[in-house]
């Protein structure tokens, strides 16, 4: 398939798929053609390169990065950060979504915690109200 930005004579821009590009040679001829707008079969092809469709790849992602020198500060900030974490929340391991629930609900007493959750974790606390950030790794964390 073949996506085409297509333009008609009154100048609406629009996009169409293709099978190939005989055959928006051979619709375009006959007519078949019409401008979503204006409903002109004037319709002919912008100046563009067409885009060939690819298979969109879902793939399970993270963020990475990858650190120039200009980065150390960043990187330098994060592991103050990470530190600062160390310093003042306790951390709650693998507990955290149950410990983050008890200290929202009241049922425990409130301090900062840090710990591991999983993103779904991460995404019901959001969703009930209780606000958790996910914190970047440095890479040398990860081991
Ligand atoms: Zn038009």
């Amino acid at each position: 398939m073949i996506r085409y930005a297509l333009q008609c004579t009154a100048g609406h821009g629009f996009e169409s798929w293709f099978r190939d590009s005989a055959a928006f040679e051979e619709q375009a001829e006959r007519g078949l053609l019409a401008c979503p707008q204006c409903g002109s079969a004037k319709v002919e092809k912008q100046v563009m390169a067409p885009a060939v469709a690819v298979k969109e790849e879902r793939t399970k992602a993270q963020p990475v990065a990858m650190l120039g020198e200009k980065e150390a500060q960043a990187r330098a900030m994060l592991r103050a950060f990470h530190q600062h974490l160390r310093d003042n929340a306790q951390d709650v391991g693998i507990g955290f979504a149950e410990e983050a629930r008890k200290i929202h609900y009241g049922e425990t007493e409130e301090r900062p915690i840090y710990g591991q959750a999983s993103e779904e974790d991460a995404r019901a606390l959001n969703e009930e109200g209780i606000e958790v950030m996910a914190v970047p790794l440095l890479p040398d964390d990860r081991n």
